[in-house]
């Protein structure tokens, strides 16, 4: 077990990851007042061990699985049960499940009387490494993502691998678009990806992945908490064309998009002379030993929801793109460019190349 700690502008958080670490961190929290967040299908495998590591005296809410259940009613309902069950501003929220749970578990810790306690127990490996920490919080509003949101920090995250075992097989690709995405900012990361690349999905190496993957997010949310300094965008990498075919395909699930994001981004920075060499053929190669790339007929369609990304800050679409090991890049294209890049790298798909 390790811990690491995030030092963002507004607040510390302790992460504590690794084997036991659930036994270890979650019964501190037991005589206090709590307030459990979870979803249909983490309650359904779980619920026992919440009774035996909390006992029976906390409240909760259960969501439906899925993105949808990130919306505005959900979250008030949960703000009117806290008040309900007479919650205090020194009780504690703790989000236990995925990224949807976690998203507007912490945007309702963060509202409630101006802020109570909020502890997260990741159990997906993509909200392991990635939304879990960080403090970032949101419901989506009229099906556009994350519109009602706030930075809120955790006073503590709990990583344990445990929750991995149940996790569909799906779900831990998902997560290792993450991952990946990781190992294009991060020479060290990058190294172990490519050392275990046969062999991404064992469990010690998800175990040492996952920790590195949160110090390198820990480190970047240190530095630009708030996303306003250029730092903390990075870790964007793939997603302005992974979130343009997410609006536009819907289906698969963020993880997986991302991988197929940063593979038709990937295509543009090579286009571009950015990224080349052996570094580009080996990370084309490992993208696409975890998903098969689709051949989108609609890319130019899918093309026009790229404007509506966060990072454009004038006409023109940003991409954040791998250069070097351990090194991303920036480019800004026209609409129009980006659109037909996105076709040459589709029709190449289709040509089997
Ligand atoms: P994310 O991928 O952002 O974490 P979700 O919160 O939607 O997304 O979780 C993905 C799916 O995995 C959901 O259907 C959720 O119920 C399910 N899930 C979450 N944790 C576990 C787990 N430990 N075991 C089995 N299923 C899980
Ligand atoms: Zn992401």
């Amino acid at each position: 077990m390790t811990d690491i700690i995030t030092r963002a502008a507004s607040a510390e958080s302790v992460i504590h990851c690794g084997k036991g670490a659930f036994e270890a961190h979650a019964p501190k929290w037991k005589n206090k007042q709590i307030y459990i967040v979870t979803d249909s299908n983490v309650f359904a495998i779980y619920r026992h061990l919440l009774w035996g590591t909390f006992g029976n005296g906390f409240s909760l809410t259960v969501l439906p699985a899925g993105e949808r259940s990130k919306n505005p009613k959900n979250l008030i309902s949960i703000l009117k049960d806290m008040l309900a069950c007479g919650m205090k501003r020194g009780g504690v929220v703790i989000a236990f499940g995925g990224g949807v749970v976690g998203d507007i578990a912490g945007l309702a810790a963060s509202l409630y009387m101006r802020g109570c306690r909020l502890v997260q127990i990741p159990t997906t490996l993509l909200s392991q490494v990635d939304s879990s920490v960080g403090g970032k919080t949101a419901v989506d509003l009229e099906g556009v993502k994350n519109v009602i949101g706030s930075f809120y920090q955790p006073e503590e995250v709990i990583v344990d691998p445990r929750f991995l075992q149940t996790l569909p097989e799906r779900e831990i690709r998902c997560g290792l678009g993450e991952i990946i995405k990781y190992g294009a900012l991060d020479k060290d990361i990058y190294n172990k990806i490519i050392k275990n690349c046969g062999n991404l999905k064992n469990e010690n190496f998800l175990e040492e992945i996952t920790a590195d993957c949160i110090r390198h997010k820990a480190r970047v949310v240190g530095e630009d908490e708030r996303d306003e300094n250029g730092v903390r965008k990075t870790l964007n990498l793939g997603h302005t064309t992974g979130h343009a075919f997410e609006l536009f395909y819907g289906k698969k699930s963020h993880g997986e998009f991302v991988l197929i994001g940063m593979y038709y981004e990937l295509y543009i920075a090579r286009k571009y002379g950015i990224c080349g060499g052996q570094y580009a053929e080996n990370l084309e190669k490992l993208i696409k030993s975890v998903i098969k790339i689709p051949a989108y007929d609609d890319v130019e369609e899918s093309a026009k929801f790229a404007a509506f990304d966060k990072k454009n800050d004038d006409a023109k679409i940003t991409l954040i793109v791998p250069e070097t090991e351990g090194k991303s890049a920036e480019i800004k294209l026209l609409p129009r460019e980006y659109a037909s890049l996105l076709a040459e790298c589709r029709n190449k798909i289709k040509d089997g190349i």
